[in-house]
């Protein structure tokens, strides 16, 4: 008989969680979503699209996990307020609401401008700083995940607004782990490359832009939303307990190179 006291697996499940998910109506969002349910937690969805978000949070339920959801525009900062103070402080956040409007800096206007750093960025950070606020009060610790991208470690053409917003969100992550520490908060990034969701499939349908992705991912796929599912199941459980102000790049070699 070994008397070898084998160190223990800490565990993977997230059984008496909450957590929230934004933007999970479809793709990245979608799949984290229900990820984080069949991990046992109890997954709040929102987005602008109800239909959408009701019927993914009836998915997740006939599947056997718990959810619901809550209409919310995360760029409505007095909504995004008041939701949070009606609700039970979260274990998980998911912050992934986020847009693209890919084009030439030269073409870049205002609006452009607004609409991805409002929702990207600021919307991010006040949902976050809402999030935590309530979490602190209750004293629960917890995980922030933030939908970034390589885009936040890389630059890409046609992608100056994206990409300051990303890498914004980057150091943003950084600074929030400093200050989130001493609550038990952990504070990290997701930073997938090219991931085929509602959101890109336009992108693809221009076979040279295509060709060019595929080139940069040496792996030799596009990513699938599968792809990151365990990437932000790990950062919310206990196996990623020490685990804080960092990025878990899912680019399959494109930041490699
Ligand atoms: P998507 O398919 O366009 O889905 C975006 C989700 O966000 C939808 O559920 C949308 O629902 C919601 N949303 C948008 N504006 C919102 C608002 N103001 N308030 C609440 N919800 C809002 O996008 P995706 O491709 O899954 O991307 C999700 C995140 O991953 C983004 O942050 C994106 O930058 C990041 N990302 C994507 C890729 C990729 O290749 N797809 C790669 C790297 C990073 P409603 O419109 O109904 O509100």
């Amino acid at each position: 008989m070994s008397d070898i006291c084998l160190p223990k697996m800490p565990s993977l499940r997230l059984d008496g969680r909450n957590a929230l998910v934004t933007g999970a109506g479809r793709g990245i969002g979608m799949a984290i979503a229900s990820g984080l349910a069949e991990m046992g937690a109890k997954v709040t969805l929102v987005a602008r699209s109800n239909g959408e978000i009701q019927a993914v949070a009836e998915a997740i339920c006939q599947a056997g996990g718990q959810a619901d959801a809550v209409c919310l525009d995360v760029s409505d900062l007095n909504a995004v307020k008041d939701f949070f103070n009606q609700r039970e402080a979260f274990h998980v956040l998911v912050n992934n609401a986020g847009t693209n409007r890919p084009k030439s800096m030269m073409d870049v206007t205002e609006d452009d401008f607004d609409a991805v750093l409002d929702l990207n960025l600021k919307s991010s950070f006040f949902v976050t700083q809402a999030c935590v606020n309530k979490m602190i009060a209750a004293q629960v610790k917890g995980s922030l995940i933030h939908i970034s991208s390589q885009m936040g470690h890389v630059g890409g053409p046609n992608r100056t607004l994206y990409c300051a917003s990303k890498w914004a969100l980057e150091g943003l992550n950084k600074s929030m782990a400093l200050d989130l520490a001493s609550h038990g908060i952990r504070s990290n990034t997701i930073a997938p490359t090219f991931i085929e969701t509602p959101l890109t499939k336009p992108f693809f349908e221009d076979k040279a832009f295509l060709q060019s992705v595929l080139t940069k991912i040496k792996l030799g796929r596009l990513g699938q939303v599968e792809d990151l599912m365990g990437a932000a199941a790990y950062l919310a459980c206990d196996a990623s307990s020490l685990v804080t102000g960092t990025s878990l790049v899912v680019d399959g070699g494109w930041t490699a190179e």
